[in-house]
C-alpha cells in the first residue's frame, strides 16, 4: 500500500511535490505570460432580438507554447493563488477596452471580474484609469460578477458597486440562478443587467420547468428595470423561444463562437462594428 504522510516514516510524498512543482512553474510561466502575447482575448457578440450586435464579451485564454490553446477554467484559478489574478485582469480589462475604443460603432464591451479582483479595493480607481487612458465611455464597459461576490460581504459588495458606478460602467450578474443571490441583493444592488446561466437555456426543451423558470427571470429583470440576456443559446429553437419571452440579449455559439476580432473584421471584411 502506498504511505501516507500519516506515515512517521515519510517526510514528504513525492508525487505532491511534483505537482506542486508543476503547479508553481505554470504559474511562473502565466506571470511571464501577462503581456508578452501568450494571453489573448477572444469575443462573443452579444445580439438583440434583432439580429444586430450591442455588445462583445471578452473571453480570455493562454496560448501556451507546448501545452496549446489552454481555457480560462483551466488558468484562472491557478492565477487566483495569488495576486496575478489581479495583474492578470488589469491586462484584460485594459485590453478589452482598447479594444472596444477602436471600433467604429459605440457597442459596449463586457469583461468578467475575477471575485477576488472584485474585492480588492483600488478597483475604482484601476477601472477609472483604465477608461480614461483608452477614451472609452464608462457606460460601453460592462463589468460581470458573479452572485458569490454579493454574498460573501454584503456591506463591501454594496461599495464597491456604488463606488464603480459612479465611474460610470454598467454591471451585470453573471451566470443567475445558479448561485445565492436573494431577491434582497437584486432590489439593492444597482446593477444594469442579468445574464441568465447557460444552464437553464441548454435545459429548453429537455426539461419541463425551465422555460417557466426563464420567463419568471425575464419578468424579474424586467420590473426590476435591468436588461435580460440569455447565455449558451446553441440553437433556432432556444433563440425563437427566448426572443419571444422578451430576452433583450442572446449569446451563444448558435448566434456567433467567441473569435478573435480580426475574424470577425474578416467575417464582414470591415470594421465588425460599422
Ligand atoms: P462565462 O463568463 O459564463 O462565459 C461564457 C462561457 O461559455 C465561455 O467559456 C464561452 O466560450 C462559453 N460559451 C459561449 N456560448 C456558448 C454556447 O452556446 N454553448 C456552450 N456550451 N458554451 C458557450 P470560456 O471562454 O471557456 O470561459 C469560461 C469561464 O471562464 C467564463 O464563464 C468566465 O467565468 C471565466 N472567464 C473567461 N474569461 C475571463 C476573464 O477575462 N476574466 C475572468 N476573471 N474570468 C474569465
Ligand atoms: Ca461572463
Ligand atoms: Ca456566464
Ligand atoms: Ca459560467
Amino acid at each position: 500500500a502506498r504511505r501516507t504522510s500519516e506515515d512517521p516514516l515519510v517526510f514528504f510524498d513525492p508525487n505532491e511535490d511534483l505537482a506542486a512543482r508543476d503547479r508553481q512553474f505554470l504559474k511562473s510561466e502565466l506571470r511571464a505570460a501577462i503581456g508578452n502575447g501568450a494571453l489573448i482575448l477572444h469575443f462573443q457578440p452579444q445580439l438583440a432580438a434583432d439580429g444586430t450586435a450591442v455588445a462583445f464579451e471578452a473571453l480570455v485564454r493562454w496560448n501556451h507554447p507546448t501545452r496549446g490553446m489552454i481555457g480560462p477554467v483551466d488558468f484562472i484559478p491557478l492565477a487566483e493563488e495569488d495576486d496575478t489574478i489581479v495583474k492578470m485582469s488589469e491586462w484584460i480589462l485594459r485590453g478589452a477596452c482598447r479594444e472596444a475604443a477602436s471600433w467604429e460603432n459605440p457597442l459596449r464591451v463586457a469583461v468578467n471580474l475575477s471575485p477576488l479582483h472584485f474585492r480588492s479595493g483600488n478597483l475604482p480607481g484601476t477601472v477609472q484609469a483604465i477608461l480614461e487612458e483608452t477614451g472609452l465611455a464608462p457606460d460601453r464597459l460592462e463589468l460581470e460578477i458573479t452572485e458569490g461576490v454579493m454574498v460573501q460581504d454584503f456591506e463591501q459588495a454594496m461599495s464597491m458597486l456604488r463606488k464603480l458606478r459612479d465611474v460610470g460602467v454598467r454591471i451585470a450578474l453573471d451566470d443567475f440562478g445558479t448561485g445565492y443571490s436573494s431577491l434582497s441583493y437584486l432590489q439593492a444592488f444597482p446593477l444594469s443587467t442579468l445574464k441568465i446561466d447557460r444552464s437553464f437555456t441548454e435545459n429548453l426543451g429537455r426539461v419541463e420547468q425551465s422555460a417557466a423558470i426563464i420567463r419568471s427571470v425575464v419578468g424579474l429583470g424586467h420590473a426590476l428595470g435591468l436588461e435580460v440576456a440569455a447565455e449558451g443559446v446553441e440553437s433556432q429553437e432556444q433563440l425563437d423561444f427566448l426572443i419571444a419571452e422578451g430576452c433583450d440579449l442572446v449569446q451563444g455559439y448558435f448566434t456567433g463562437r467567441p473569435a478573435d476580432i480580426d475574424a470577425f473584421r474578416r467575417l464582414t471584411g470591415r470594421d465588425i462594428v460599422q
